[in-house]
């Protein structure tokens, strides 16, 4: 099991999430839209949850159906940075 990232992150940013996390396993690449967690890496501590202005973190769990498709893209980013953001631009085209 893993948090997930999800559609809210996309262009927000902020970059709350990564400093509650004792782990760092949330990081993004130059060019992408949102941040990603490594499933590998995270403990389950649900730091990140509070800290989002936009409340983008689920446990995978309690992931909505309509935000199912980020459990893979979250994992994704930290095999393929590129298809990740493709991914990510097809379910929500750059305004
Ligand atoms: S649940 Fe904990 S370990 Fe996982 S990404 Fe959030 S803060 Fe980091
Ligand atoms: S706190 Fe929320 S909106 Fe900000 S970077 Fe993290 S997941 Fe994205």
């Amino acid at each position: 099991m893993a948090y997930v990232i999800t559609q809210a992150c996309i262009d927000t940013k902020d970059q709350s999430c990564i400093d509650a996390c004792p782990v760092d396993c949330i990081s993004a690449d130059a060019g992408d839209r949102m941040l990603f967690i490594d499933p590998d890496a995270c403990i389950d501590c649900a730091a990140c949850v509070e800290p989002c202005p936009v409340d983008a973190i689920f446990a995978e769990e309690d992931l909505p159906e309509e935000l199912a498709a980020y459990l893979e893209i979250n994992a994704l980013h930290f095999r393929n940075v590129g298809a990740a953001q493709e991914r990510v631009n097809a379910l929500l085209p750059a305004s």
